[in-house]
């Protein structure tokens, strides 16, 4: 049979975002064309059919290293074996995200804000992904009628300010629906800020054309969280797109996921954060991975993340570096490491990110008190 991808495009097919929607990887054939499988990445396009869905842009598939299984921009897209190892925990919400959905695929979970899924679609499915239970889910799809049903609630719910898009992923639906979409919520006198939690910037840069960014900036305050993962993602596409979104006035966030053998090293992530803040990108979080069905093979304990944190923390531009967060059905918690040793009336005694001890009084001390010595740690 003959794939239908055709990865030989002209420039203007490469440019072109609906090429790449057309052109994507989704079958082992269509994959050869580009790299030779492994024989578990074969065996695992096989034995996952019918548990998550598998696609990838011709964008994403570029940045893939053919020579290297272990490529880490292979390892987010290609299905490997260890999926199908239903481990310990075998959960598929494990934020209970259904619980918390007030009507369908919207999800309140904090007084004043709601994550709204307004489709299950995405350009590439990543295989660790937080919603691998919905995304690709044709139950999961919203038709016009639902997503009007959100909105009601949205309108109905006056302690709601912050609305986040997402998904799947927002970009997939096409500029009109995103204009009706903005639209309607802006309409709604309480809703202050409008967050778009999508990947295109990633996995298909070309998403962000001129005209999206045109229908963007008539919504505003407007704000957009993006997915980078890895350095290698950070490609000259990605770069015009997020210029784009900030020359439309949109401030634009990093949310990462931290990713056994892809970003949990101290390097890989500084490299990262660097890369983001070179192209303005405000790293915001770093997502401590969720306990999933299928993805044990991507968790990192949570020990490596503390000790990354630790090794960035005073060694970077305060505002490269992201807070690391475990997500919970209670709301997300940040892991820090406790900076403050001890704290009683008088005062607090800190430990500097160099390792030094520090006494802050409340009050200054009298003239001629003896200073307090503190050990170095
Ligand atoms: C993460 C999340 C938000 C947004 O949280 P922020 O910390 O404000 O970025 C809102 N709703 C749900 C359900 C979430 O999981
Ligand atoms: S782009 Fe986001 S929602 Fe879509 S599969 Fe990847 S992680 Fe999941």
């Amino acid at each position: 049979m003959k794939p239908k991808t055709e990865l030989k495009p002209t420039p203007e097919q490469w440019n072109d975002w609906k090429w790449h929607m057309r052109n994507r990887i989704t079958s082992e054939d269509e994959l050869r064309q580009v790299l030779e499988p492994t024989s578990d990445e074969s065996q695992a396009i096989e034995a996952t059919k019918g548990v998550f869905q598998w696609s990838i842009t011709p964008h994403y598939a570029s940045l893939m290293d053919p020579n290297d299984p272990a490529c880490p921009i292979r390892r987010q897209v290609v299905p490997a074996m260890d999926e199908m190892e239903f481990d310990s925990t075998g959960i598929e919400d494990p934020l209970e995200e259904v619980a918390h959905s007030p009507v369908k695929n919207l999800i309140h979970n904090y007084p004043d804000r709601v994550a709204f899924c307004v489709t299950s679609q995405c350009a590439i499915y990543c295989r660790y992904c937080l919603r691998k239970r919905m995304v690709g889910e044709a139950e999961f799809m919203m038709r016009k009628d639902e997503l009007r049903e959100g909105i009601a609630y949205i309108a109905a719910h006056p302690e709601i300010r912050d609305v986040l898009l997402t998904g799947g992923d927002p970009l997939t639906l096409g500029d009109a629906n995103i204009d009706w979409l903005l639209t309607e919520l802006r309409a709604i006198d309480h809703v202050d800020i409008i967050r778009i939690g999508t990947r295109m910037p990633v996995k298909l840069p070309q998403r962000i054309t001129p005209e999206l960014c045109e229908v963007l900036s008539k919504h505003h305050p407007l704000w957009v969280n993006t997915h980078f993962n890895h350095p290698k993602e950070l490609t000259p596409e990605a770069g015009i797109a997020i210029d784009r979104l900030l020359r439309a006035g949109v401030p634009v966030g990093n949310q990462t996921v931290l990713l056994k053998g892809i970003n949990d090293s101290v390097e890989t992530m500084r490299e990262l954060c660097q890369g983001l803040v070179r192209m303005r990108i405000r790293p915001y979080y770093l997502y401590q991975a969720q306990l999933i069905g299928g993805t044990g093979h991507f968790r990192t304990p949570i020990e490596v993340g503390m000790h990354i944190m630790e090794q960035l923390q005073g060694k970077l531009t305060g505002f490269a570096i992201p807070r690391y967060i475990l997500d919970t059905p209670f709301g997300k918690v940040p892991l820090t490491r406790d900076y403050i040793l001890g704290r009683n009336a008088e005062g607090v005694v800190v430990r500097s990110t160099r390792g030094e001890l520090w006494v802050e009084l409340n009050e200054a001390p009298e003239p001629g008190s003896v200073p307090i010595e503190l050990p170095r740690i």
